[in-house]
């Protein structure tokens, strides 16, 4: 089967702007036809952003001749043919094919190769049609817009080489990319969106900033958050616990390592193993008594936390009084992903998680899923973070006890219950299938950056099989021992990712109280009283938590204030000899230029209130 080949089911739900550029492929594939008639064609689906077509064809196609191909393009788009629909026999579809007519302008020497085998292809009980727009003729199931001329705009993107259905034994194939909207401005918007994306990626930032890196002896997928970095981390964390703690959750500290038997209890031994670390094999020669033994056990660097947690759990033997327990911890964790998909921040092999596991009655779900949501929405309101969308992921009953746990009345019910609260809370949401956690249904959070770029960051699952697995148990009031509900949640992520975000969000701009370095201090000259004054602002700052620093170089204003400037440093200060007369700074910010001089204690004192405020 053609690796791009759709089912039916999947066309069907082809989105507007899908079909528009699926459309725009049929007509990029004419507009080659019309200067290389020998050219032949595979498949040209859509794909994120845009569409592609793959052709065979002894031209090697280069950007050069993109704007030949565009200017035929729009001669098919302006001629405003209808898309026609035609269904075929095999035999018919076939016959077109050896004459070269499918993907083609008309007869043709050399058969249509790859419609041939594609028809071959498909399943027998599958009807075979064929569409038309001017006198291009291609098999395609469709579906597509009624025109050639609703194609709004358009560009070629880019050219590659891909194999024929993906498999290097066959040929090597020209694949040719474009994308489509329904409007010139939304076009311009993309690319505009593009550029911004390239001026504020993260890893070229985090790298001027000094944020994080990497190191080959450390190893891929391993940053470190640099000074910069951490100072943001930091922030994150202070931030979180400020939250949790005023939200009725404690925190837990627990180890990095924990033997398989955990993994095994916990239920992510073996669905998880492939994220998993390898494991290592210790020697005992004692438990965890001190009783002499002669074992050997397998240990594994944790990739979550919630094992650790429910044995904290375990640990506190609570009663429903007790209940809801909120356990928190920004705890590190460690994942195998393959090299080939690590990405900057954004997909690493070890992650801080801001963390927690809520357990609690099943009276208490509804308020304590709630209170969850609002966190996470009081997060993107001060984060400046407009569009986001929750995505409801449950489980595919065909898969039970494989993907997901064999419990279908526990899925039933959980599932039952996040819906009605997401529906009663009247948060915007999509159900999606097939994507729950293995031990339960989970609400996926995607977030877009201010330049529309779309991060996935945060979950919040709701968890009936650790819990059960794992023996928890809480005294219910009639004295019975009853199971909890376990919800994760990570409003905030990964530091890794959610700073990696953050660079993009804020363009590296961060507000005052998340600057790596919140103040420098600027001296006009190297005058020994100046000097003075100076230190004693900067060790003002520091007392009050403030990241302060002074440029100490012998520069001139001019260069300091450019250095400065390039780290993206908040707020300067900058001090000459007639600010230090009437003890007074000139205040400059980062972006907005020089504010003018100051009294010294009104300068730090705004300074203190905006960081302590978190003002955007
Ligand atoms: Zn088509
Ligand atoms: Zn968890």
């Amino acid at each position: 089967m053609n690796e791009d080949r759709k089912t039916l089911e999947q066309r069907a739900q082809m989105t507007d702007l899908e079909r528009l550029r699926h459309s725009a492929s049929h007509v990029m594939a004419t507009a080659i036809l019309k200067i290389w008639p020998e050219a032949q064609f595979a498949a040209g689906p859509p794909v994120e952003n845009g569409f592609y077509y793959d052709v065979d064809l002894p031209h090697r196609i280069s950007p050069e001749d993109f704007e030949k191909i565009e200017a035929e393009m729009k001669k098919e788009i302006k001629a405003n043919h209808p898309f026609e629909k035609m269904e075929v026999s095999r035999d018919e579809a076939l016959d077109l094919g050896k004459k070269g007519r499918l993907a083609g302008l008309s007869d043709r020497k050399e058969p249509s190769k790859f419609k041939i085998d594609i028809i071959e292809n498909i399943p027998p009980d599958e009807k075979i049609s064929l569409y038309r727009n001017g006198d291009f003729i291609d098999l395609c199931a469709g579906p597509h817009v009624m025109r050639t001329g609703n194609i709004g705009a358009f560009k070629l993107t880019s050219v590659a080489s891909a194999y024929y259905k993906g498999d290097e034994n066959n040929p090597q194939l020209q694949r040719l990319y474009g994308t489509a909207f329904k409007t010139r401005k939304e076009l311009d918007e993309y690319f505009a969106m593009l550029e911004e994306a390239k001026k504020r990626d993260h890893r070229k930032l985090g790298r001027e900033m000094e944020i994080f890196v990497f190191d080959d002896d450390v190893g891929p997928g391993l940053p470190m958050f640099l000074p910069r970095g951490a100072a943001i981390a930091e922030e994150l964390e202070k931030l979180a616990k400020e939250t949790e703690f005023a939200a009725g959750y404690v925190r837990v500290r627990t180890p990095h390592i924990a033997r398989e038997s955990l993994y095994k209890k916990s239920g992510h031994l073996p669905y998880y193993a492939e994220s998993m670390i390898p494991p290592k094999e210790l020697r005992e020669t004692a438990d965890s008594t001190g009783q002499e033994l002669n074992d050997s056990t397998r240990y594994y660097l944790k990739a979550m936390n919630c094992p650790h947690h429910h044995k904290i759990f375990a640990a506190l033997h609570p009663s429903y009084r007790d209940l809801p327990l909120r356990l928190a911890e920004y705890g590190t964790d460690y994942r195998y992903e393959k090299s080939g998909e690590l990405f900057g921040l954004m997909r690493v092999r070890s992650l801080q998680m801001n963390d927690a596991h809520l357990y609690m009655t099943p009276e208490q779900f509804e308020s304590e899923f709630n209170a969850v949501n609002e966190m996470y929405l009081n997060y993107f309101k001060l984060f400046g973070i407009e569009k986001y969308l929750m995505r409801f992921s449950t489980h595919d009953p065909s898969k039970l006890g494989q993907k997901f746990l064999n419990e279908p009345e526990l899925w039933k019910q959980t599932e039952e219950m996040t819906r009605n609260v997401l529906k009663n809370s009247g948060i915007d949401y999509v159900e999606v299938p097939n994507e729950a956690a293995f031990y339960g249904p989970k609400v996926d959070v995607q977030v877009w950056s201010v330049i529309g770029r779309e991060f996935s960051i945060a979950t919040n699952q709701v968890d009936f099989g650790q819990p059960r697995n794992l023996n928890l148990r809480y005294k219910d009031k009639d004295n019975t021992e009853k199971i909890p509900i376990c919800i994760h949640r990570a409003p905030l992520g990964t530091h890794e990712r959610f700073i990696g975000f953050l660079i993009e969000h804020y363009a590296g701009n961060f507000p005052l109280w998340l600057s790596p370095e919140q103040v420098r201090i600027l001296t006009i000259g190297d005058d020994a009283k100046l000097v003075d004054y100076s230190m004693s602002i900067l060790k003002e700052l520091r007392a009050h938590q403030v990241r302060a620093e002074i440029d100490k170089s012998t520069d001139q204003i001019n260069g300091k204030i450019q250095r400065a400037e390039q780290l993206k440093v908040h707020t300067m200060f900058v001090i000459g000899k007639r600010d230090m007369d009437v003890g007074a700074v000139s205040v400059r910010v980062h972006g907005k230029g020089n504010l003018g001089a100051k009294p010294r204690a009104e300068a730090i004192g705004e300074i203190l209130l905006s960081i302590k405020e978190r003002r955007p």
